[in-house]
């Protein structure tokens, strides 16, 4: 199974994502955890060129499915095979959130490279932690110093957010909306829910 982790900045995903492996864990699953972008040698040496380099939103996009392409043919395809579960840190649906709904490529750009990436493969279920960007970023203002995204606008951020929300209603199936405003306990006991729920 493929279980993906969404959500602005801020909004608590690998918090949880450490959770949900020690769920999963427990019940002797085989999991295998990863982030994007990064995962591989050369997605994590990706990861700092988006992180600290200024570009424009098409190179940014690029190099993301440039990463994900290692991250899919070196990491989760061989896990999948294997019949492990693959947690990701992110996937395709931040591409169009930051990408598309933050940056403003269009939609159709991303779904050509989606469907070049990736044409079958989609995550089993999404978490995405839903969180206004106010309380996202007094959260990592607590917690730690902020990088080139970070430091972008809450407009920014609310666009990231509505697109999240939109592929959300796109994708019922697969997507599962947390909301992260609630203390972390709370969140923890919907998790356990979901999980419980899968086999
Ligand atoms: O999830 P994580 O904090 O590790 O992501 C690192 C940074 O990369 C974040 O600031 C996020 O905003 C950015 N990012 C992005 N587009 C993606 C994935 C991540 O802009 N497709």
């Amino acid at each position: 199974r493929f279980i993906t982790f969404e959500g602005i900045d801020g909004a608590g995903k690998s918090t949880h994502i450490d959770y949900v492996t020690g769920l999963l864990k427990a019940k002797n699953r085989q999991v295998v955890l990863t982030r994007e972008p990064g995962g591989t040698g050369l997605g994590e040496k990706l990861r700092e060129i988006l992180l600290h380099d200024k570009m424009t939103p098409e190179t940014e996009a690029l190099l993301m499915f440039a990463a994900r392409r290692e991250h899919l043919a070196d990491i989760i395809e061989p896990a999948l095979r294997r019949g492990e579960w693959v947690l990701s840190d992110r996937f395709t649906d931040a591409s169009f959130a930051y990408q598309g709904g933050g940056r403003g490529l269009a939609r159709e750009k991303l779904r050509q490279l989606e469907t070049w990436v990736h044409p079958h493969l989609q995550p089993d279920l999404t978490f995405l932690f839903d969180v206004s960007p106010d309380i996202a970023q007094t959260r990592l203002e607590a917690a730690r110093s902020p990088d080139k995204f970070e430091r972008e606008k809450a407009d920014f951020f609310n666009r990231v957010r509505g697109e999240y929300l939109r592929r959300a209603k796109e994708f019922p199936e697969r997507f599962r909306i947390i909301d992260s405003s609630r203390p972390i306990a709370a969140i923890r006991e919907t998790l356990k829910t979901l999980i419980g729920k899968l086999d």
